[in-house]
């Protein structure tokens, strides 16, 4: 029990106030203050601030009744202030008074003195509890509220990781996808672009030579074109880890040659279609970025193209380079129709769009690829009505250095070539193509009669297809360096997973499909040189 708690007393009875200190301080409280005056003891209860009140009923100026009542009214309802009435009167009237004016107990004059401590006691321990629970509620409620806080950031950061794996899975689909369809689409644009060039260079077995060649050149700008598109297909599935690449470029220049090459969709059709689109440069002094120069330029002209798109009745667009600590940010700012949130967090997921037919989504998340593979950002900012900037930030290295990419188109000698592919026409392609180079050719229509092939001759070059079925050209070109290590193995394929230029172990040079002669002559030359 605790003695140290404060009581108050009021007592007109000069009397009765000594007896009850008499009887507290035998039961050992040593805090109280009392008073023979209700007016008084209030204002010692705003001085004090007492764990219980003992306080008679009747007396001038301001009674019991009025005390409690006043008490009660300045007490907050969660502060429990236990009041005990002292009264020699025990009608049932006077206790209900007392009761709705807000006392908790009675005692009845003439005290027994056990009562009182024990009736004391009661009140003391019933406030003390009180307020050991006020006090749990209050960490408890703490708790509640901290937690809650807490689970709300969790739920933010596992929302905002959730929509980043969402748009990585969806990068990553479309990745497969698009590199299943350049694998085909390429062995058929192999065969369009090598027996172009084989018919252009035997035009003297053919009739009206000039026509044939007009054609012939036709078909090969267009497989070209396709080529390139299935180049830029390609892009979704190339490894997402970024390429060391050995060209500086300049983006300043890279932004002049965009702005020339788009001029027909900003200048000439936004006349036509009577508006005007100004063009800005604001560029600074920057260093130069290790990256593709064609890549990043097809970027900005989509960045160019959409913006454009996004100013249907004319504005400005502004290009902007500017050097930070480790990166050259490149902003395409536009003052058009800008962007809702949710189409911002989406533009760049591929096949969104908001244009309907005339759009296809892809152009962003190509952006998002390049500017992804080139270890850079793609950051958006955009206001509804106001206009959308697209900040590209591209890392750069100090000092870099521009490398030499050997080119070798020398005269080469006539070679023994070993042709290994599981495609009758492609093979015969090299066959001939080769053979025309005055090589001497040996061909082979899958990795096992390759093997054999090998065995049997000597050759200066073998030349193998990647995907064969039983053994496929990496494992051929595995089985041939076990008996000839020096033996020089190019491999040709239309997957995305070697870079062409790259080599592995048992593989020195790796040619991308569809190939042309003139990459054939030079991958000939590279790795015959070494
Ligand atoms: P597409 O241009 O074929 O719609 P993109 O991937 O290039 O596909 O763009 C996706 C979407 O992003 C667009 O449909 C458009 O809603 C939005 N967007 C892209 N660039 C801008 C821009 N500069 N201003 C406003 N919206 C844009
Ligand atoms: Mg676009």
């Amino acid at each position: 029990m605790n003695k140290n708690a404060k009581i108050v007393i009021v007592d007109d009875e000069e009397a009765n106030v000594r007896l009850l200190e008499r009887i507290l301080e035998l039961a050992g409280y040593n805090n109280f203050k009392s008073s023979t005056n209700g007016r008084r003891a209030f204002e010692l209860f705003n001085e004090f601030h007492p764990d219980l009140v003992l306080t008679d009923l009747h007396m001038p100026e301001m009674d019991g009744f009025g005390l409690i009542t006043e008490l009660r009214q300045v007490i907050s309802k969660q502060d429990y202030l236990p009041i005990i009435v002292l009264t020699a009167d025990v009608t049932q009237e006077t206790r209900r008074r007392a009761l709705s004016a807000g006392a908790n107990d009675f005692l009845i004059k003439p005290f027994d003195h056990m009562e009182v401590v024990l009736r004391i006691g009661n009140a003391l321990q019933t406030r003390a509890l009180q307020i050991q629970l006020q006090e749990q509620n209050a960490t408890l409620e703490e708790n509640v509220r901290n937690r809650t806080m807490e689970l709300e950031r969790a739920l933010e950061a596992l929302k905002a990781a959730q929509r980043e794996l969402v748009k990585q899975e969806r990068l990553r689909a479309l990745g497969t996808m698009a590199g299943g369809i350049a694998h085909d689409f390429n062995n058929s644009l192999a065969s369009i672009l090598g027996y172009s060039e084989l018919l252009l260079h035997d035009l003297d077995h053919l009739p009206k030579k000039e026509k044939a060649a007009a054609h012939l050149r036709t078909i090969m700008t267009a497989a070209g074109d396709a080529a390139r598109m299935v180049a830029r297909l390609r892009e979704f599935s190339k490894p997402s880890q970024p390429t060391e690449f050995l060209e500086g470029v300049d983006l300043n220049s890279l932004v002049e040659q965009a702005i020339s090459l788009s001029m027909p969709k900003w200048k000439s059709d936004a006349l036509a279609a009577g508006l005007t689109i100004r063009i800005n440069q604001d560029f600074s002094k920057i260093p130069l970025v290790p990256g593709d120069a064609a890549e990043l330029r097809e970027a900005l002209i989509n960045l160019i193209f959409n913006a454009v798109d996004a100013m249907p009745s004319g504005g400005e667009i502004t290009l902007r380079t500017s050097a930070h600590t480790d990166a050259v940010w490149l902003e395409v700012q536009d003052t058009g129709i800008g962007m809702s949130e949710e189409v911002r967090q989406r533009c760049l997921e591929p096949y969104f769009t908001t244009k309907g037919m005339r759009g296809t989504g892809l152009g962003l998340s190509m952006v998002y690829a390049i500017i992804h593979r080139h270890a850079g950002l793609v950051e958006i900012e955009s206001e509804l009505g106001r206009g959308t900037t697209f900040i590209l930030k591209l890392p750069f290295v100090a000092n870099f250095v521009q490398s030499q990419i050997p080119k070798r188109t020398n005269f080469i000698r006539p070679l023994r070539i070993l042709v290994v592919d599981d495609q009758p026409l492609l093979c015969n392609l090299l066959y001939e193509c080769l053979s025309n180079d005055r090589h001497a050719v040996e061909t082979a229509c899958n990795g096992r009669e390759g093997l054999e092939k090998f065995r049997a001759g000597r050759f200066d070059l073998v030349l193998t297809d990647k995907a064969m079925p039983e053994m496929d050209g990496d494992q051929l070109a595995a089985a041939i360096k076990q008996i000839n290590p020096s033996q020089r193995i190019i491999l040709i394929t239309g997957y995305c997973e070697y870079s062409p230029g790259t080599r592995s172990d048992a593989i020195d040079l790796v040619v991308g499909k569809p190939v042309s002669m003139d990459a054939l002559r030079q991958a000939l030359s590279v790795v015959l040189a070494e």
